[in-house]
């Protein structure tokens, strides 16, 4: 048997045209939520997708279904999706791969003559990359019942216009409220954004699940004071308290594995004064674990540590954001391996270090993710480059698993 390839020439013009709108100055492109290069893409997305028979409708919160029917229209959908928007300042691949490549595994299947017994739905969230709007994954967190419509409708951007109005005025409030509906399984296609396959030298990551996250704020206190007349044995400089703080956190995170990860990306002091001891630094904490447990309790023997700096200063720990470690659906791992190993492609297991669309719907169906390697690790940037070989095998993987889950016949 002949195993049906994908056509390269077709998914690269795909990418290249869809990368010229909200182009930017050095190669990436800028398509924010709900922006009107956002509702262009969208726009021309939806021509490729009606030229092959696609059937599209948009929920309230600006999610983008088209569905394709099955040769048995009662079968549950399989959802094959990804995001269409990007940073300001981001990439050509980011999300936009993963519904390029189901648009092009529907045109592979259009080409032959193909149906699946499933009904399939090409999915593009709204508002997962959180860069205009917050939260991320604004569209499937609200899909699954993890985000509530009423925040995010009222989440505004840099200039004071409202989520609800911004959906309104691009025209992709859509008259289908936003909610689950039963599905056979969902597929994400999406670059790695990190450097683990490249280095391993293999084309396909068969995602096992999504790491967990916890973001804390920590404000350690001391006393406010002239960088001059104090000797620094009168001082309660809580620089002090920062600087024995920190090793023993990186130290207590390396505890556990190569799979933890700690990273203190933000850093501040008050008042912020070249010369005055500060007050307070605060800083933040972006811990993560794939395994829930592990993260919980690495995430408390961290913070344990705040209580340890000497009693004249005091700390205060705030949690910002968390998202729980998930593991992907058996079935989705296991038929992602089986396309990978019967098309001949170099492959390995991954956990994903970002957070993506795929950890909400895991919450509610069967859902798996296919990573395909990405130039450097480089991800969100201008520079984000993922070789036409790469983005082949993965929209291969997709094609095939996605025939592995559709014809399966019994219920
Ligand atoms: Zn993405």
């Amino acid at each position: 048997m002949t195993i049906a390839q994908i056509n390269t020439d077709r998914l690269l013009s795909f990418i290249s045209q869809m990368a010229k709108i909200g182009a930017t100055k050095n190669g990436g492109s800028n398509r924010q939520a709900l922006t009107n290069e956002d509702r262009i893409g969208r726009d021309l997305f939806l021509d490729w997708c009606y030229a092959i028979g696609g059937v599209s409708r948009l929920d309230s919160i600006g999610n983008l279904f088209v569905r394709f029917e099955g040769k048995d229209p009662k079968k549950l959908p399989i959802l094959m999706g990804s995001h269409l928007d990007t940073q300001p300042s981001g990439g050509k691949f980011d999300g936009v791969y993963g519904v390029l490549a189901a648009l092009e595994v529907m045109s592979t299947l259009n080409d032959q003559d193909k149906m699946l017994y499933h009904p399939v739905e090409i999915v593009v969230w709204c508002n997962e990359e959180g860069s205009r709007f917050i939260p991320a994954m604004a569209g499937s967190g609200v899909f699954t019942g993890n985000l509530k419509q009423s925040d995010i409708y009222s989440a505004i951007d840099e200039e004071g216009i409202s989520y609800f109005d911004a959906l309104t005025a691009t025209k992709q409030m859509g008259s289908h409220p936003c909610q689950a509906f039963p599905f056979s399984a969902s597929l994400e296609l999406h670059i790695e954004q990190g450097p683990i396959l490249e280095a391993e030298q293999k084309s396909i990551g068969i995602v096992t699940g999504v790491q967990g996250m916890k973001w804390h704020q920590i404000t350690l206190s001391g006393e406010t004071t002239h960088a001059g007349p104090t000797p620094m044995s009168m001082r309660k400089d809580p620089i002090q308290a920062f600087i024995t703080l920190l090793p023993k956190m990186y130290e207590k995170v390396s505890e556990y594995g190569d799979l933890a990860r700690i990273t203190i990306g933000k850093l501040t002091t008050i008042p912020s004064s070249t010369n005055t001891v500060p007050e307070h630094v605060i800083f933040s904490l972006d811990l993560r674990h794939p395994i829930q447990k592990t993260l919980e309790v690495m995430t408390e023997e961290v913070l344990n540590l705040c209580e340890e700096i000497p009693a004249m200063f005091s700390s205060e720990i705030e949690l910002l954001w968390e998202s729980p470690a998930r593991e992907f659906d058996p079935r989705c791992i296991d038929v992602v391996r089986t396309a990978a190993s019967d098309l001949n492609l170099s492959a390995m297991p991954i956990v994903s270090g970002a957070g993506h669309d795929s950890v909400y719907l895991s919450s509610i169906g069967p859902a798996g993710m296919i990573f395909v390697p990405c130039k450097d690790g480089i991800s969100h940037n201008e520079k984000e480059h993922v070789e036409p070989e790469h983005l082949t095998s993965g929209a291969n993987v997709l094609l095939h698993s996605l025939i592995l889950l559709a014809e399966e016949k019994g219920e």
